[in-house]
């Protein structure tokens, strides 16, 4: 029987190993999913945010415990474990609350006497997830799922798997039946074929995937051969802007927790740091400034705001991007360098003088890497930002109205305005582009997991 092996990335440690389901393993999980997917359907709406709720309140017992298995799985410095945890609980609290609305009939006037749109459950929805945000990532969907009348095959990264454990069980302690979120444990190797056979059983309604590029263009391949809806949420390369007439301070402090929040390893990470000429030299020195305060450390220590990457490979790579971009011209202004410690360690890095073409700015870097791209005006800036395959978020600094104007001509699933792009559980979140497509939290996410059925009384 093959297995799965999990590790800390702070000291290259193995933590457990887990027996990967089989094929009979597989089927048990979806057909126990997929009798859940029945009587949830027909339980009542106030009865399916009572669960969502419980499930925060659990969240909210029990963050230290989740916490530290966050921090032990993928590395993220257990204050920002801690947050997570929170951010989940909080997701509850606001679907429990606002889901009537989003939920409820949506009256249409029409040439019929009557005629709405009501929102009906889709069945059971796969999930395919990372491990940057270990819970957040699955509940962020999961609550919007569970709300809708839907059941959630999850398939977590291998990297997480005590985590992907751990939320099966903590539905289940929240009271969910039987099978409503199961977890399906999967070898690296099989992963695509695993994927592709779930998605083609008619048991499975629809997909969504959080990751690379690679692996949500597989599975969206797999949920179109068998016409099944899909929600991508991939990678970015997000501009964060910064205009002549910006607060640069203000700006600088924000890019160093836009950059480095999670070592960097977020889609909305601001990545390519887009600054006027006129601006660029204070930006750089406050921001290099901001980095070299920047407690790289053990993950368990409050303390610490960087910890080590989730994965070796992932950090190799990482340093290979930033190598290729200095042999292109890109100036090193700190960091770049693996940290020689068991684990997947790096040095907090700045490059300065990125230019198109250049890999730091071509490529999405997902981690610790902050690229300085220099604009001659406002109509460069723009070009900049834009001169990317991604479009997830955008950030612009500058007089209020100056910089609206500006964000307005950028491309992407979000603009936020002097603040770093980051998730709400009350506004959408979701990508154009190579970054994705479909929304997730809010009404629209909640929305997306359902079928939008339109009701005409003659
Ligand atoms: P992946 O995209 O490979 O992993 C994300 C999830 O997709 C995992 O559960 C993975 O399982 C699964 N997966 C991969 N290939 C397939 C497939 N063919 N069919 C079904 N499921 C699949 O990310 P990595 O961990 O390899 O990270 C690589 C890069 O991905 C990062 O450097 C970053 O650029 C991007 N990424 C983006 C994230 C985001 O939040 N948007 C999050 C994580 C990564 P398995 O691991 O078993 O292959």
């Amino acid at each position: 029987m093959s297995h799965v092996v999990t590790r800390n990335p702070a000291t290259g440690e193995v933590l457990a190993h887990y027996p990967a389901h089989d094929a009979a393993g597989v089927e048990a999980a979806l057909a126990a999913t997929y009798a859940a997917s029945l009587t949830w359907r027909d339980t009542s709406l106030p009865d399916r945010l009572a669960l969502v709720g419980r499930i925060g309140g659990l969240l909210r017992e029990r963050r230290e415990r989740y916490a530290a298995l966050i921090t032990a799985e993928m590395g993220k410095p257990v204050a920002e474990a801690l947050a997570e945890v929170d951010k989940c609980a909080l997701n509850c609290e606001v679907v429990a609350e606002l889901a009537p609305a989003w939920l409820a009939d949506h009256p249409v006037d029409s040439a019929a006497s009557r005629s709405w749109l009501s929102y009906e459950p889709l069945g059971v929805v796969f999930a395919v997830m990372p491990w940057n945000y270990p819970f957040w990532q699955v509940l962020r969907f999961a609550c919007a799922a569970l709300a809708a009348g839907d059941a959630a095959l999850l398939k977590h990264s291998p990297d997480v798997t005590g985590s992907a454990l751990a939320l099966e069980q903590l539905v289940a302690d929240a009271g969910a039946p039987p099978g409503l979120l199961r977890s399906i444990v999967v070898a690296a190797d099989d992963v695509a074929e695993v994927s592709r056979r779930i998605l083609a059983d008619d048991r499975v309604a629809a997909v969504t995937l959080t990751g690379s590029e690679r692996a949500g263009a597989a599975v969206a391949a797999a949920a179109g051969a068998a016409i099944k809806k899909s929600v991508l949420e991939l990678g970015g390369s997000d501009p964060f802007v910064v205009l002549a007439d910006a607060d640069v301070a203000q700006a600088a402090a924000t890019a160093v927790k836009a950059r480095f929040v999670n070592a960097g390893q977020s889609c909305v990470c601001a990545k390519r740091f887009i600054v006027h000429t006129d601006v660029a030299e204070e930006f750089l020195e406050r921001f290099v400034a901001g980095v070299a305060a920047l407690q790289v450390g053990d993950p368990t220590d409050p303390a610490t705001t960087i910890g080590p990457m989730a994965r070796v490979d992932l950090r190799d790579a990482l340093v290979a991007q930033v190598e290729r971009s200095v042999a292109q011209g890109a100036r090193l202004v700190t960091g770049g360098r693996a940290i020689e410690a068991a684990g997947a360690w790096i040095e907090p890095t700045v490059l300065d003088g990125v230019e198109p073409g250049m890999t730091a700015f071509v490529e999405e870097t997902f981690g610790p890497v902050a690229a300085v791209v220099r604009a001659r005006d406002d109509d460069h800036a723009v070009e900049l930002a834009n001169d990317t395959t991604f479009g997830l978020g955008a950030s612009v600094w500058g007089a209020t109205e100056h910089a609206l104007a500006v964000g307005r001509r950028i491309r992407s699933g979000a603009l936020f305005v002097n603040a770093m792009v980051a998730s709400d559980p009350r506004l959408p979140f979701g990508g154009t582009g190579r970054s994705g497509y479909g929304r997730e939290l809010s009404a629209e996410g909640v929305r997306e997991f359902t079928n939008v059925r339109t009701v005409v009384v003659a």
